[in-house]
């Protein structure tokens, strides 16, 4: 077993060129105008929550993912909870969202006083599993007048949130024919996948809304931050009114007509996203070249599986990830250790959310998937730099 867990450890060493004393698991990368945008916020005084990067960024998005509008919010949970409350979901709602997701996933959905009910994952690409989620809502819920009913617990079932895990596109075909079989609103959890694609159209905007974050850890990062991307024009123009505090546009007055959060992106740092997303294009380039390496070092290694982008998508690989094969799952813990201590930043993934103490008692699904998936994952070094070829270390 220890050579297996050497030979691993070894193996990941090899890909690292990029070798410092300590080896991130993903840390940002700044080469482009950060400076020159971010010094035109200070010398202009237009750091706060209007300015001409604001709007830039929101064009830039918009662009870029091919979503007919982008709204900067200030980071990725504000922008998911907004998406929740624009996708209808109110208080005694319950809301389909995968268990195997970052805490926010669910979070954003009790600030509108809506009820996770847990979904199971597939082990192949760690999105929802689609043919089970269909078996199960078949099973458990009728629908009446057009709204989807749990038996179970007689409340309403308002929508469905996937989440591309690690930057892996869920089948997003299957999952809109699932929606409108069961009456449910799609909303897409993409903060991890800016420059992720599904069949060529990029992720994010298909279902009704979908969020982004450019938190300090994702793929490109403002500080803090996110967005929301949606193709509806009312819609749109409901999420920079929910975000702005609902205020009327007006020269003077403070005219508010509901209440309102201060979800906006900070001009400073909308900056800085302007500058991330011009080299957008070249972190993807680098990433895939990473995962190239990764792909063919474990392609031969017994024990363990690289988790690859689905063939029907093209995937940012945002972050790589091993699955140790279940007569290894004991290991895990082993690994984790050796790595940490060789300086190889690596990390589990995260706790299951219907094991959370403030979600165990939510309605779900069997997780049997996700809670195998769960023991034997392991989060690898995934950093723009490290798929550079003129790395800093080389270069200095
Ligand atoms: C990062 C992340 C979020 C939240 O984004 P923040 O900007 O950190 O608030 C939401 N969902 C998933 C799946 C994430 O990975």
């Amino acid at each position: 077993m220890m050579s297996l867990l050497n030979e691993i450890v070894h193996k990941i060493k090899t890909v690292l060129s990029y070798s410092p004393h300590f080896i991130a698991l993903h840390e940002p990368y700044f080469d482009g105008n950060e400076w020159e945008y971010v010094k035109e916020c200070l010398d202009t005084g237009w750091v706060s929550s209007v300015g001409k990067f604001v709007d830039r960024f929101e064009q830039d998005l918009a662009n870029f993912t091919g979503a007919k509008y982008a709204v900067a919010t200030v980071n990725g949970t504000a922008a998911l909870h907004i998406c929740y409350l624009l996708a209808g979901v109110k208080t005694g709602n319950e809301v389909l969202i995968p268990t195997l997701s970052f805490v926010a996933t669910a979070n954003a959905l009790s600030y509108c006083g809506a009820i996770p009910h847990f979904i199971e994952a597939e082990d192949k690409f760690l999105g929802i599993d689609v043919n089970l989620l269909d078996q199960y809502l078949n099973d458990i819920t009728e629908i009446k007048n057009n709204v989807c009913i749990n038996k179970l617990t007689g409340r309403h079932i308002q929508a469905l949130c996937v989440m591309h895990t690690l930057g892996h596109p869920v089948d997003l075909d299957r999952i809109v024919e699932l929606c409108k079989k069961y009456h449910l609103t799609l909303i897409e959890d993409a903060a991890e996948a800016l420059g992720s694609y599904y069949k060529g159209i990029h992720v994010g905007h298909r279902g009704l809304v979908g969020a982004l974050s450019f938190n300090g850890n994702k793929i490109i990062t403002t500080g803090g931050g996110g967005a929301i991307l949606t193709n509806d024009a009312n819609i749109a123009k409901q999420a920079k009114h929910m975000t702005t505090t609902a205020k009327l546009p007006h020269p003077w007055l403070f005219e508010h007509d509901k209440v309102g959060y201060n979800y906006r992106l900070p001009n400073i740092n909308a900056a800085l996203g302007c500058a991330q997303l011009e080299q957008l294009p070249k972190f993807l380039n680098t990433k895939r070249l990473l995962a190239k390496k990764y792909k063919n070092i474990f392609l031969n290694l017994q024990g363990l599986r690289f988790i690859q982008e689905p063939d029907y998508a093209k995937s940012n690989y945002w972050l790589n990830a091993l699955l140790l094969d279940s007569s290894f799952e004991d290991s895990r813990d082993s690994l984790l250790e050796l790595l940490n201590k060789s300086n190889v930043m690596s990390r589990p993934i995260w706790n299951l959310l219907h094991t959370l103490p403030m979600y165990k008692d939510s309605p779900r699904m069997t997780l049997s998937v996700a809670e195998a998936l769960h023991k034997r994952l392991i989060k690898i070094p995934s950093s723009v730099i490290l798929g550079t070829t003129h790395s800093k270390s080389e270069a200095s």
